[in-house]
């Protein structure tokens, strides 16, 4: 039999990496591809909810993965932030919604990525240009990870392909959208049992720009204040991750889904890049960013710029 294909979203899984590996899996089992989806690190409180509503289980966790393996890249295509061992093996496909940065493969592949909110409303159209029906359990999963990625489409990377997909799929999985995409959100803004490590874990993502590493963490909350109690503690983690990996920068963005704003505290050689790509002065290494709710969109690209 053919081997088996592993489906993984990014290190530090989202909703969407979670869901659109699960979704994908079910892809290609229509086509006829054996292929598994698996995760990268543990599954967060607002990815649980969702699972839990679908009374499913999580995708199984990997560490790494051996040479030659074939693997199909959902919602990332950046080596920092996937599987280790990935540069030794065999990636077959790329669904992905980011910039493509740090990538190269040794053989020819498919390539997906289209510039929209979220992975699964590329997997949405897929569906659509394969004329595949979406069961009701498919149509929660992507409008789950629609929901997560947009901030129920509030957030700038929102598209009108996110839209018309979220719509559509909330239709098929009979929920009112808003209804239950707050109660999921809110679901992963439930943080009093973390420790500031954990936080600092739940979604983080490290950048390579000509040798300087760089990492921009975010947490969703429904109160600023209430994650700054913990300020002394958070940045003592930070300081210690950024010794650790050698990181010139660090970014930590506690974001207010209700008011769609954040908070950064930043901490690192490079944190004059702050003032150049958002025009603030930190305070106490902190400065607060209005509208600001996406890293994608709205803390990477200048970062990225300017570092
Ligand atoms: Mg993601
Ligand atoms: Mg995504
Ligand atoms: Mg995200």
């Amino acid at each position: 039999m053919e081997k088996e294909v592993l489906i993984f979203g990014h290190k530090n899984p989202d909703t969407d990496s979670i869901c659109s590996s699960l979704v994908h899996e079910g892809l290609n089992k229509k086509v006829g591809w054996n292929a598994k989806a698996v995760r990268l690190g543990n599954v967060n409180k607002e990815t649980q909810f969702v699972l839990d509503y679908l009374k499913i289980e999580a995708p199984e966790l990997i560490e790494k993965v051996e040479e030659g393996q074939e693997v199909i890249l959902v919602d990332h295509n950046e080596f920092s932030q996937s599987v280790e061992g990935i540069e030794k093996a065999k990636i077959r496909m790329v669904t992905d919604h980011h910039k493509i940065a740090n990538f190269e493969t040794s053989e020819p592949l498919y390539f997906t990525a289209k510039p929209y909110g979220c992975t699964a409303t590329i997997l949405y159209e897929e569906f659509k240009e394969f004329n595949f029906e979406i069961d009701k359990k498919d149509a929660i999963l992507m409008a789950s990870a629609i929901i997560s990625d947009t901030l129920l489409l509030k957030s700038p990377t929102t598209t009108r392909f996110d839209k018309k997909a979220l719509e559509e799929l909330g239709e098929i999985a009979g929920i009112d959208v808003n209804e239950y995409g707050l109660e999921m959100l809110k679901a992963g803004t439930d943080l009093d049992d973390f420790s500031a490590e954990q936080l600092i874990n739940i979604d983080s993502k490290v950048f390579e720009k000509e040798g300087t590493k760089f990492e921009i963490a975010q947490v969703n909350t429904v109160s600023i204040e209430d994650i700054l109690k913990r300020e002394v503690e958070l940045k003592a983690v930070i300081q210690k991750t950024i010794e650790e990996k050698g990181l010139s920068l660090f970014v930590f963005a506690i974001t207010d889904i209700l008011n769609s704003n954040s908070e950064i505290i930043a901490l690192g050689e490079k944190t004059g890049v702050i003032k150049v790509a958002f025009g603030k002065d930190l305070e106490n290494d902190k400065a607060f960013l209005e509208g600001v709710v996406s890293r994608k969109k709205q803390l990477l690209p200048d970062i990225d710029k300017n570092i």
